[in-house]
């Protein structure tokens, strides 16, 4: 198995595994050992390459849970065991993948396949579990109750929201949310765990947000800063299909970052950026 991690490529597959992919997380500042659950998301984010669902309709999905707790123990294994080139301290396990990870309705036996290898290999509290989620599905009972299991293991839910304007959602995840919608799920999650938002800001078309689109975004942060822990602003790295040639997607530049994350501290909000 190649053993060599890298800090710019996310690659979904670690040698002949299904499941786990270990990386080494510019956002964790460590190892994060990967969990793919779907390799399909019902969003259709202009800066993403993960395969769509068609017509918004998530496919049946099973997942082999015994394989992906075999997976997440020989990972574990050579980590706890310093078999990796690259020494970094394991921070996180984390369910997020080339898709959208609510997509499987399996996650909470995902969760108690966590919660036991945790056990098994003593990691302490330092390893947070993680959910990276477009949120689409918290709002269902059967994902809360998943993300209950989440609670117990040290868990964060990290909740995407790229803007908080219909018409800009409609742009930039090409999918229909409304601000309601995403409130609700907030109030609901953030009363089950530990609750952080994450946003990618980025220039679309050689155009950065508006500074209304801006002002938005932050009064929003404003109103639900009792609800969450923190909020991460990252910049697009993934390229979108090449075929889309109408869709020009670059970084957003660190002083960019760096001034919105200011204010967001200003509201009395943690926060952080990565480029
Ligand atoms: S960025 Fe996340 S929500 Fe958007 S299309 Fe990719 S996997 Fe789906």
């Amino acid at each position: 198995m190649n053993q060599n991690l890298h800090y710019e490529i996310h690659e979904f597959k670690f040698g002949k595994l299904k499941y786990i992919y270990p990386v080494i997380s510019r956002r964790l500042g460590g190892l994060s050992v990967g969990i793919n659950l779907v390799n399909y998301c019902n969003w259709d984010c202009v800066y993403c390459d993960a395969p769509k669902t068609v017509n918004n309709e998530s496919p049946p999905q099973k997942i082999d849970l015994e394989l992906l707790e075999k997976e997440l123990n020989e990972v574990l294994t050579l980590i706890i065991t310093h078999k990796f080139k690259i020494k970094s301290k394991l921070k996180s396990i984390t369910v997020a993948g080339n898709g959208e990870p609510t997509l499987c309705n399996e996650i909470g036996e995902v969760f108690k396949i966590i919660a036991n290898a945790r056990k098994k290999y003593s990691l302490s509290s330092d390893v947070k579990t993680l959910l990276i989620t477009n949120g689409s599905r918290l709002e269902e009972e059967i994902i809360q109750n998943a993300i209950r299991i989440l609670a117990t293991i040290n868990g964060e839910v990290w909740f995407k929201i790229d803007s908080i304007i219909e018409s800009s959602i409609k742009r930039i995840n090409r999918t229909r949310v409304n601000a309601a919608n995403i409130l609700n799920s907030i109030e609901v999650i953030s009363r089950i765990c530990n609750l952080y938002i994450q946003t990618c800001f980025f220039k679309f078309n050689n155009t950065l947000p508006s500074e209304a689109e801006t002002c938005e975004y932050l009064i929003f942060l404003s109103s639900i800063k009792n609800f969450i822990k923190g909020v991460y602003l990252y910049t697009s790295s993934r390229k979108p299909f090449a075929s889309e040639e109408d869709v020009r997607i670059e970084p957003a530049s660190l002083e960019y970052l760096q001034e919105l994350n200011s204010k967001i501290l200003q509201l009395g909000i943690k926060s952080k950026f990565f480029k």
